[in-house]
């Protein structure tokens, strides 16, 4: 049987190595045979928030990936328009992987979230979900989560703790408006982008 893909979902505004290393885990630890990064497109959630130009947060994914076999990038949710609903996303991605099973990987916390996402029941039934946590995050509140969803659908979320995501990308954000470093929190290409452009001088 063909192994299965996984999809990683995030607004990666910017990209760093906690995302990096919580793909390469995901990989490991479920055997996909490829992950394939997704940029939000226009995240419902975010609606009144700033994010960053769609186009700066692929080409930081993409310089981010480009040395792993293993993972792509996907304009999926960029060239889509409208807001950006992860089922849509996920019926695309299935018709291009027929019979392939999905482990959608993302942050524990947006995992909390799913009963709010636009058709959350076929979101379930599409996917499993790799809910990634910071070291120190309090588990209970997944295991809320999986009650609410009874026990077919709570078996379809698994948390995946990683301790490279005490980095944050609000953090490296915050670093750079105050001028100060984030050597180390993502690879150098992306921070030399980050200044090449000018991202997050003025915050958002
Ligand atoms: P978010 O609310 O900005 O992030 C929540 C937490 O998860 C943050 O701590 C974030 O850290 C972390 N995180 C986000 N993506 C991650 C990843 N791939 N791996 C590890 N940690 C991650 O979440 P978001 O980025 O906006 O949304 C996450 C995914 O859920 C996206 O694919 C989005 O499209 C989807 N979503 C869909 C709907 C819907 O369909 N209605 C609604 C909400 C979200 P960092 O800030 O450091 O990344």
């Amino acid at each position: 049987m063909a192994k299965p893909i996984g999809v990683m979902g995030g607004t990666f505004d910017p990209i760093h190595f906690g995302h990096l290393v919580t793909a390469e885990a995901a990989c490991e630890a479920y055997d996909l045979e490829e992950v394939i990064f997704v940029p939000a497109g226009r995240p419902p959630h975010k609606a009144a928030k700033y994010i960053s130009d769609s186009q700066h947060r692929y080409f930081m994914t993409v310089l981010a990936t480009i040395d792993n076999p293993r993972f792509t990038v996907s304009r999926v949710e960029l060239d889509r328009p409208g807001y950006s609903y992860t089922v849509d996303t996920l019926r695309t991605l299935y018709a291009e992987y027929p019979e392939r099973e999905i482990f959608f990987i993302t942050g524990a916390d947006a995992v909390l979230e799913i009963c709010s996402w636009r058709d959350p029941w076929s979101v379930l039934e599409l996917c499993h979900f790799i809910a990634a946590t910071r070291p120190g995050y309090h588990l209970q509140s997944l295991d809320r989560l999986r009650a609410t969803l009874g026990e077919e659908h709570s078996q379809r979320v698994h948390p995946l703790t990683v301790p490279a995501l005490a980095i944050s990308s609000s953090d490296i954000r915050e670093r750079v408006q105050a001028g100060r470093s984030i050597r180390y929190l993502l690879p150098t290409s992306v921070e030399n982008y980050i200044h090449k452009k000018g991202l997050y001088r003025h915050g958002g």
